[in-house]
Formats: C-alpha cells, sequence, structure tokens
C-alpha cells in the first residue's frame, strides 16, 4: 500500500528543518518524502518514509532505540543530541527539546488545513465515547478523520493532529489533561472549529486544586471556538459557561424541551424521537430512532454525538437512522481476538488514573458472564502519590466486583502496594517471563484480558503470546475498507439511490451478521439474502434494516413473512401461496422479471397475466419493488444484450406501475452494472463483490481497497534430501537438497486441490513459495528453500499485499466470487477497523 494515498501532502526535509528551526546534520533536501511521524519503535512503520522522535521519559529515552530504528530503514530523526556514531544516509534534526517540536511540527501542519472542520472534545469522562460515535455517525458519508482510541495527550494529541488529511471534512480530535497548564499547549495544536466538553468528573483530579479550577482549565481548549457543545446539563457547568463564553454559541441537549438546542423523547422501549432542533422539521416518522444502549451513561454520551452530528450536518436525517448501529466502544478494535476466544485489551500505553478507569470499567462492563483477567505491572513511571491514586482508584473500582469474577496477574519486584486482594484473586510475578510461563502451563480460556503495565514489562510480549493471529488460519476483514468501497459506488450514483447490500453467502463469505450490522452502520437501505434461512439468522441478531430473501420458494413463504423479511416473488405459484396465507398485516414483495438470465423471474411473455394478477391483490400486500438481473454487464463484449435486458426491464415495470397505481423502486444493476449502465429511472443498486473492493476492470479497481485478507501459519519446517518425496502419492520429489514448509490449512479450508505442485502458492516473509506434492485436506507444503531464517509458527499469506484474490482465483481457474464463497467454516473471520 503506498503511503502517498493516505497523505496527499507529504513533508519535505527542508520544510522540517524550516519549521523546527533546527540544527541539521546530514543530508537535506526538497524531496517531499515524509509521510508518518513515528515515536515508538515497537509500532511497524515504513521507515524510510518517517520522521522519528526520539522523546524522553522518565523511564525511558528513545534515544536508546535509534540504534535500531536505523538499522530497520530509517532515514530521519529528530534528536536531542546526536549518537556517537553517525551513519551518512540518516538526517538529524537537531532540537532542544523533542516534545515541543514534535508540538510545534503538528500545529504547523493544522495551520495549512484551511477547509477542514475540526471538533475538539474534551471533558472528564465519555471524551471517547463521544468520539467513536460522532465519527460512527458521520462517517463514511462524510469524510472524517479521528484521533486513535486514547490518544488524548500531550503526544497523542499531535499525533493525531498529523493524520488530518487535507481532504478530510471533519476531524474529531480528544484532548486530555492532568494538570494545569497543558491544555494550551493542546489547543494551540488541535485549533478546534467546534468544542464539545462531555462531563465534569466527581473523583477529585491529582493535578488540580479544585473542580472549579479543572474545568477552567479544560474549557481552554475552546478558546477560538464558536459553537460549543455541552453533553451535561451539571448545574455548574452550565453556569461556567454561560458566564465565561457568553459570545459563542451553546447548544445544549435534554430530554425536555426547555431552552435547550435539541430535544429528545422517549417514546418506548428503545425507541427515541427528536422533538426540537435548530433545523427543518422533519416528518415524524423521520424523527423516530432506536438507541440500542440501556445504560445512563452510554444513552447520554449518544445523545451529545447525535446532537453534535446534526449541527456538523446542518440536520442530515440520514444520522438519526444510524443512531441504531452504534456498538459498544468496547467491540471496537482495540480489543483483539486471542486464543481460547480470549480477548485483549492493550492499554499499555496510557498510565493516566483517568485511562484506568476507563479500562477498568470497559473490561467489567460488558458480557459480564465472562472471566476478567487484569494483568498489572509496577508502575515505575508514575511519582509515589500518583501511584497510590492508582491504586486507590483500583482499589475502589474492584471492590464493586464479586472477586471470584477476576484476576490480578502482577508482576514487579516490590511488592504490590497494600490493597486488599483477597489471596486467591491475585498472582504475582517478578518478571514478565514468569508470568508468560505460567500462561503457557494454565492458558486462560474464555476470558477478557486488561494490560497494563510500564514500558519496561514488555507487556506486547504477553498480548503476541495470547493472540490468536499467530497459531491460526484466519480471514480478515478490513470494515474500514468496505465503508470507502460502499463510499466510492456512492460517490458514482446519483445522491438519492439506494443500496441493497448483497449478503447472501454468509456475506461472500466474509460473514452475514458481522457484515450486516456493520452495513446497517453506514447507512445502507436494504439488505439482501439468498435463503430464508440467511434472513432469520440476521433478524435473530436484531438486524433492523428491511432485507429482501431471492430465493423464496412457496414453502418457506410463511416464516419469510413470520420473520418480517421480503420475499422475492418470481412465479404465480408464490403469488398465489401469499394471498393464502391468514395474516392481513402489510408484506412487502419484492418482483422479480427475467430479461435475459434465465434463472429466476417472470418471463416477459406473461406479463400481462402477472399485471392482471397484481391487479387482484389484496390491498395488504404491496409491491416495493420491481428487479431484474443483468447477465453479463461485466463484459464489454454483451453491451448490448444488457442494454436490451435494461430497456426490457423499463418497459415492463412501467406498465406494472400503471397496472398498480403507485410507483416501486426499480432496480437492476450489480456492481458491474452501477458502475457502467447506471440510468436515473433505477433508484436503487444491489452491490455484492465490488464492496469487498473487487470490480470488472483495473481502473475502476484502482479506486476501491481490498477488504478481505487470508493467513495461515507454518507447522512445521522439514530439509529435505535430494530424492525424497513430498505429500500423498509421492507426487513431488525433491532433485536436490530443499526445505519445506508444512501450512496449516488444506482443501477443507478452501485451498482447491488443484493448486498442487506449483499450480499455486503462498507468500512467506513476502517471498513466494510454490506448493510442492499435493494439496491435503488440513495442510498444505511449500517450498522454503530460499528463507534462512524461516521457522514454526511464522506468518504465511494466502491472500494479502502480495497475492490478491483475483491472483488466486486465477490460479484455481475460477473467479473472484467463488475463492471468497469457498473460505471453510473453521477459518476464524476477524473483523477490524482501521
Ligand atoms: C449476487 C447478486 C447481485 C450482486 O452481484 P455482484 O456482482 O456481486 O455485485 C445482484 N443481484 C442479484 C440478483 C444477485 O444474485
Amino acid at each position: 500500500m503506498s503511503s502517498s494515498i493516505h497523505h496527499p501532502k507529504p513533508y519535505s526535509p527542508a520544510e522540517v528543518a524550516e519549521i523546527l528551526q533546527a540544527e541539521v546534520i546530514g543530508p537535506v533536501h526538497d524531496r517531499r518524502c515524509l509521510y508518518h511521524l513515528w515515536t515508538d519503535t515497537r509500532q511497524a512503520m515504513p521507515a524510510s518514509e518517517s520522521l522519528f522522535f526520539c522523546l524522553r521519559g522518565p523511564h525511558f529515552d528513545a534515544h536508546d532505540f535509534l540504534p535500531q530504528a536505523i538499522q530497520n530503514g530509517l532515514k530521519y530523526a529528530v534528536v536531542e543530541r546526536l549518537p556517537s556514531e553517525i551513519p551518512p544516509e540518516v538526517t538529524f534534526f537537531k532540537v532542544s527539546d523533542n516534545l515541543a517540536a514534535l508540538q510545534i511540527l503538528a500545529a504547523h501542519h493544522r495551520s495549512r488545513l484551511k477547509s477542514t472542520t475540526v471538533i475538539g472534545i474534551t471533558g472528564s469522562n465519555g471524551k471517547t465515547m463521544v468520539k467513536e460515535w460522532l465519527y460512527d455517525l458521520l462517517w463514511p458519508d462524510y469524510d472524517v478523520a479521528k484521533s486513535p482510541l486514547s490518544y488524548n495527550s500531550q503526544v497523542g494529541v499531535p499525533l493525531s493532529v498529523w493524520k488530518i488529511e487535507p481532504h478530510h471534512s471533519f476531524a474529531i480530535i480528544e484532548a486530555g489533561i492532568s494538570q494545569p497548564g497543558e491544555m494550551e499547549k493542546l489547543e494551540r495544536i488541535i485549533r478546534p472549529d467546534v468544542g464539545i466538553f462531555t462531563y465534569l468528573g466527581s473523583a477529585h483530579d491529582a493535578g488540580f486544586t479544585n473542580r472549579r479550577q479543572k474545568l477552567t482549565e479544560k474549557s481552554k481548549l475552546f478558546q477560538q471556538v464558536k459553537n460549543i457543545i455541552l453533553g451535561t446539563d451539571q448545574p455548574e457547568v452550565l453556569e461556567f459557561f454561560s458566564n465565561n463564553f457568553s459570545d459563542r454559541h451553546l447548544y445544549r441537549w435534554s430530554f425536555e424541551s426547555k431552552d435547550s438546542d435539541f430535544a429528545f423523547q422517549h417514546v418506548k422501549n428503545d425507541i427515541y424521537t427528536l422533538k426540537k432542533s435548530p433545523f427543518k422539521p422533519l416528518s415524524q416518522k423521520e424523527c423516530e430512532f432506536a438507541v440500542p444502549f440501556t445504560d445512563e451513561l452510554s444513552v447520554k454520551n449518544s445523545f451529545t454525538a447525535l446532537s453534535a452530528a446534526l449541527l456538523l450536518t446542518n440536520g442530515d436525517r440520514q444520522i438519526l437512522r444510524k443512531m441504531a448501529a452504534l456498538t459498544p466502544v468496547r467491540m471496537r478494535m482495540e480489543w483483539t481476538h486471542g486464543i481460547n476466544d480470549c480477548m485483549i485489551l492493550n492499554d499499555s500505553y496510557t498510565a493516566d488514573p483517568e485511562a484506568l478507569v476507563y479500562a477498568l470499567r470497559t473490561l467489567f462492563s460488558l458480557d459480564t458472564s465472562r472471566k476478567k483477567i487484569l494483568v498489572l505491572s509496577e508502575l515505575d513511571q508514575l511519582k509515589s502519590e500518583q501511584q497510590l491514586e492508582y491504586f486507590d482508584i483500583l482499589q475502589r473500582e474492584l471492590s464493586v466486583q464479586p472477586s471470584d469474577r477476576y484476576t490480578v496477574y502482577y508482576v514487579g519486584k516490590r511488592p504490590i502496594l497494600p490493597i486488599p486482594f483477597s489471596s486467591n484473586a491475585i498472582k504475582i510475578f517478578t518478571t514478565t517471563e514468569e508470568l508468560l510461563q505460567d500462561f503457557k502451563h494454565h492458558p486462560p480460556t474464555h476470558t477478557d484480558i486488561l494490560l497494563k503495565g510500564a514500558r519496561r514489562f514488555g507487556f506486547e510480549k504477553i498480548a503476541q503470546s495470547l493472540s490468536a493471529h499467530v497459531h491460526e488460519t484466519r480471514l480478515e476483514i478490513n470494515l474500514s475498507a468496505i465503508g470507502r468501497n460502499l463510499s466510492y459506488f456512492r460517490s458514482r450514483l446519483p445522491n438519492s439511490t439506494k443500496v441493497m447490500a448483497m449478503v447472501k453467502a454468509a456475506s461472500y463469505g466474509s460473514g452475514s451478521v458481522e457484515l450486516a450490522r456493520f452495513l446497517t452502520s453506514v447507512g445502507v437501505d436494504y439488505l439482501a439474502v439468498a435463503y430464508a434461512d440467511e434472513g432469520i439468522e440476521l433478524r435473530n441478531a436484531h438486524i433492523p434494516l428491511p432485507i429482501m430473501v431471492m430465493n423464496a420458494h412457496p414453502h418457506v413463504l410463511p416464516l419469510v413473512i413470520e420473520h418480517d423479511l421480503q420475499p422475492e416473488i418470481y412465479s404465480f405459484e408464490q403469488l398465489e401461496q401469499l394471498k393464502n396465507l391468514s395474516t392481513t398485516s402489510l408484506i412487502k414483495i419484492h418482483l422479480k422479471i427475467d430479461t435475459g438470465m434465465k434463472r429466476l423471474g417472470f418471463e416477459p411473455d406473461h406479463a400481462d397475466i402477472l399485471i392482471s394478477k397484481l391487479q387482484k391483490l389484496p390491498n395488504h400486500i404491496v409491491v416495493e419493488s420491481v428487479l431484474s438481473h443483468l447477465a453479463a454487464a461485466d463484459e464489454p463484449l454483451h453491451k448490448d444484450f444488457t442494454i436490451k435486458q435494461i430497456e426490457q426491464f423499463h418497459t415492463i415495470a412501467e406498465k406494472i406501475e400503471k397496472a398498480i397505481g403507485y410507483k416501486v423502486i426499480r432496480h437492476i444493476h450489480n456492481t458491474a452494472g452501477s458502475l457502467d449502465y447506471f440510468d436515473d429511472r433505477c433508484q436503487m443498486v444491489r452491490l455484492g463483490i465490488g464492496l469487498y473492493g473487487i470490480a470488472h476492470s483495473p481502473e475502476i479497481e484502482r479506486n476501491l481497497q481490498p477488504a478481505v485478507e487470508w493467513y495461515s501459519f507454518v507447522s512445521q519446517v522439514k530439509e529435505l534430501k535430494s530424492g525424497d518425496s513430498v505429500g500423498y502419492g509421492r507426487s513431488f520429489v525433491a532433485d536436490k537438497p530443499m526445505k519445506s514448509a508444512t501450512v496449516a490449512v488444506g482443501y477443507a479450508d478452501g485451498i482447491r486441490r488443484s493448486l498442487s505442485n506449483g499450480k499455486g502458492g503462498f507468500y512467506i516473509h513476502g517471498v513466494y513459495c510454490p506448493i510442492i506434492g499435493r494439496v491435503c485436506m488440513d495442510m498444505t507444503m511449500v517450498d522454503v528453500s530460499g528463507l534462512d531464517n524461516i521457522k514454526a509458527d511464522d506468518p504465511v499469506e494466502i491472500i494479502g499485499p502480495h497475492q490478491s484474490i483475483q491472483d488466486l482465483a486465477r490460479q484455481m481457474g475460477t473467479i473472484p466470487y467463488e475463492v471468497l464463497t469457498s473460505v471453510g467454516h473453521r477459518v476464524r473471520r476477524i473483523y477490524y477497523k482501521e
């Protein structure tokens, strides 16, 4: 992936030198080649395009990591002192204060962003929740950047601001402070246009003398903003803001309409309605929306996010609909799947008390039936009074949990501070290695694990060893990519065009419920499945969208209707059966016309009979849409045929509309059709393969992003002697000394046996390794003779940056659709957002 796509305006070393007023040692030129800021060598970065900041903390000094970074290809570093050896190819920018330099560079970047509206969020709690949900409500309909999970500190904020690019319409940045004087610095970097204040916490923060001071300090983020959204009705907050920010527009929301700008009212269960807003009133139906939370904190924070989103978009009504699909922040990608159904939250990077509270509540908030492990280390980065506060919080938060629900794993030489843990709730280790040994002998299962340790304890080793990624064959689905691909199609179609997302065959093999949930959150209008069972699965998972069932056999129609699914009607038998159902509640149907696919649908010759039957339909059966399917939209050779299909479709749709006396939604375009043949007599497209980043032409594919990657791992490496044969039937014989690797994936997982003996291969360490011998049911052997460092457990790429779905499809002699849908059930699906 080329980074230039993600950062259209890289900086040149000469510019950096000037912005930082730095003394430069080494080559400096005007080529714009610096895309990334790098502060932590544990994070993988394209080293040659990154600017490394040697930050210092009380117990670490990134200058120590310079040699390692240079070995990894680093070319540019900001330093306070030069290393003893100065490699000639590396450029050093010498400054007196590295952190200040990082902040200056970010502030400069911010000053160049003229057309992005920057939203600054602060408050004692709820910042991350509001930020994440505001993002989910806006994106992908709007181009939005946001800070990563808890990047709200003096280091995190500059890194977040750096990621804003000129094309972003909005950037949501969270700011957290722990003592006076810090917010001014963050304000200069963020320069928000709009401010959100979430909540004033009651806990006394160590760094502040009183609540008033805390409020004053936090509100310094809003020095220059015009609009401030208040997420709380705490009287002291309201009073403070109306006294001190009276020249700004303060927006409030409430559950009554009294003097607030947004008023929401509870209707029933999880349904609310927007009673009042500063924008054009909506119809009553449009005002209603569902909120998928019940706890007060989440409900309130989601309303703050909603008010902000409405304000930013001038009351875009699509946003209300997206409320139903917000997910708890706990489910976010920051949790990774571990071995044995464990979930791991690695929050080692923050040590502030607020982050601890947040992490603990996150750990305990959801899925109360699961066990919890809290892995802590000695906190040598904190001063002793801060440590006391830290353990105070720990004690307070844990004291409300039943002690059989969690175990604390403590790593450190100094004894843990006097916390009254019952002795069976704590395990003590002196080193991280000891703890790893313990995990080896007693691996946790079905447990949520929070890692919170000081840097020198290297808790990332724990995360790695628990990580499922290393030791399993998995299909990784990049939801963000799917969202971007959807946006691309939307950008190519008229604004009003609806999208029906095809989630048949477990969403092309990538998992129906997860995909449906995500697609709901990004505002698709309809879902379609092939069979009733697939639709029922989605309903059971509370997917709220209308769902069309394509193969609604007359026998399953009662089931379809009972589950609030909408049948595709392609035969007279189905129509008869529908009329015979005893229900009289509203049934929406989708009429399928066969315009040349010869698969399902009414023949055009039968249009007149169909129309006469439609005219006799009982009132509760309504034609929601008329559709047809293109047979060769992806093949220019058949252009005339495709156009003929479309014209015939409209002729019949027209007749139907006339006969029934109302307009229906017309749709005929699949992925390929929606780009090459869209015509505005249709109101909807049906997207499938394109969402995964696959299109019929390279020009279009360039605008899409592959959304699926497939990985496995090496089970064993073997040295082969000349004459050794490999696998069943001895179909491969080594003619020289070789090395083979056994990969944990076989034809039962979707690696076709036809790929045996060099017809296909995988990538290991970025090198192509052809298959040798025959593909087995569960394993495949590849030639790794060229790889010196290969060992068991090394990752294997089947589909990824080196080998696309199309490549694999070609090797198998099939199409990407079949590759995706034949990935076996036991291959674990992992979902993530970037
Ligand atoms: C699968 C399917 C689509 C989607 O096709 P893609 O090529 O994946 O976009 C559209 N319509 C119908 C009827 C389908 O069966």
